[in-house]
């Protein structure tokens, strides 16, 4: 469907193989931007932890299951002058700083009068050119480069979530850039978002707190603030997040294990609570027929893999 009404997206870094909740989180955006008349769009995240291959073989399960983007993929480490640019306007807001902490220096300095906890303790914000000299000099004696952070004063921020509500946290002089060089995931993921008319962002609950920060962002860069539909994890039996080495967890585990492409989906449909009475889903349309998202509910989902795994 060609549409002019935003976008929504899928953004898996390609460390790997997609397991069953990524692949989960990544058909809810598909069938959110179709059930929306919006475009689905496809980011390759592969600035940190990218594997050769990966991007390409996660576009390759999704085609498998029938879902393929309606653009080619934006890759983000064909875009390092588009983030130079966003930071550069910060940069000329005097937002940016130096920093020299290592992580270190963090944990053990004490943290700054109201503060939130966890966030940077303000240790490089305010210091004079002649310490920065310093610093720089001994970073460089060591082979490291000082990160760069946003000028914050904590506020807290609100964002509404179509599932969760409103979702608050404070903002803090969170990485830009970091040490070695990366742009930073908050920086890079709205200004994506931004250029590509992103308008609603379907993605797992873990990185709900990112929202907020992702807001701010957008706010400075004056990009549009997407909104925020953060969807339920997978977990293992244990509670915690699905994870590779839980077994056989990826399709292509799941398919040397003898399950079918229906299987994938009426698993879906099971998972999410929402195939009820028209019969289990067998394809990807039945899921986009099938999901109410007035219906999902922010539960997680036991993966309990199948015998014989091979992982
Ligand atoms: N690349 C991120 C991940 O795989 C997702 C980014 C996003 O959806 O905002 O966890």
């Amino acid at each position: 469907m060609t549409s002019q009404t935003g976008a929504g997206r899928f953004a898996p870094s390609p460390s790997g193989d997609l397991h069953i909740g990524n692949i989960r989180s990544g058909l809810l955006a598909y069938v959110r931007a179709r059930q929306t008349g919006r475009q689905f769009l496809w980011r390759i995240e592969d600035l940190d932890r990218a594997k050769t291959g990966a991007g390409q073989s996660q576009l390759e399960v999704f085609a498998d299951l029938g879902v393929t983007p309606d653009e080619p993929p934006l890759v983000q480490s064909e875009r390092l002058g588009v983030y130079n640019e966003a930071l550069n306007r910060l940069d000329g807001q005097g937002l940016v700083y130096e920093c020299y902490c290592s992580r270190k220096d963090i944990q053990q300095a004490p943290s700054a009068p109201h503060s939130p906890p966890g966030a940077y303790p303000g240790t490089c914000r305010d210091l004079p050119e002649s310490a920065r000299e310093r610093h720089r000099q001994r970073l460089e004696e060591q082979g490291r480069s000082p990160a760069l952070r946003l000028r914050t004063d904590n506020a807290e921020i609100t964002v509404h979530d179509r599932l969760l509500g409103d979702i608050t946290a404070p903002v803090d002089d969170l990485v830009l850039k970091r040490g070695d060089g990366v742009f930073a995931y908050n920086l890079i993921v709205i200004v994506d978002d931004g250029a590509s008319g992103v308008d609603e962002v379907v993605r797992g609950d873990d990185l709900v707190t990112s929202a907020p920060r992702q807001a701010h962002l957008a706010h400075l860069l004056g990009l549009p603030q997407p909104s925020w539909l953060h969807v339920p994890l997978v977990v293992n039996t244990a509670g915690k997040r699905l994870a590779k080495r839980d077994g056989a967890v990826t399709y292509q585990q799941l398919r040397n294990l003898g399950w079918t492409r229906q299987d994938v989906y009426a698993w879906m449909g099971d998972s999410l609570g929402l195939a009820g009475s028209e019969g289990s889903w067998s394809c990807i349309d039945d899921m986009v027929a099938g999901v109410d998202f007035d219906r999902l509910v922010s539960k997680e989902t036991v993966f309990v893999p199948p015998a014989g795994a091979d992982g």
